[in-house]
């Protein structure tokens, strides 16, 4: 069994579009194992896009990702991390088949409705990053 982090964005939060991407999630077969709405406070959010903070683009991120609070789930099931993946679509919205989560909801390259853990390693780390253990069921 694998867990991955999920971040549903302030377009989504905003937009009211959790319900149907958790109910997606959940008829996918994935447990919820956590779920909180946060701030992303300014060390948080760095840490997290540790890997884009050096581009052009990663002010206009900061500003979108605190735009409104996000909701952090913990999800869990057999090979969620790439079924997940699969289920969002590419990272450019524009790019995402309709019947994705981010052709059905997405705008574009940035705002994109959901964060998905990439691999096993990162989902290990931002599990941790997002969730006390005894936030995890
Ligand atoms: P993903 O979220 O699909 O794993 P990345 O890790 O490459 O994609 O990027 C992190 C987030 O940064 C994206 O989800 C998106 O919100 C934003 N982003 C990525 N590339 C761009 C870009 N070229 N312009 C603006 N925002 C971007």
């Amino acid at each position: 069994m694998e867990t991955t982090l999920i971040l549903l964005k302030p377009d989504c939060v905003t937009k009211g579009h959790c319900g149907d991407v958790l109910q997606r999630f959940e008829k996918a077969g994935f447990r919820i194992r956590g779920c909180k709405m946060i701030r992303l406070g300014d060390k948080l959010l760095r840490e997290h896009y540790a890997h884009i903070a050096a581009k052009p683009f990663f002010p206009e991120v900061e500003t979108f990702m605190q735009s409104s609070p996000v909701i952090a789930v913990a999800l869990e099931a057999d090979g969620v991390i790439e079924k997940v993946r699969a289920l969002l679509g590419p990272t450019d919205s524009k790019k995402a088949a309709p019947g994705t989560i981010r052709g059905d909801y997405g705008v574009d390259v940035m705002v994109n409705v959901v964060h998905a853990s990439d691999s096993l390693d990162a989902a290990k780390v931002e599990l941790i990053r997002f969730f006390k253990s005894d936030e995890l069921f």
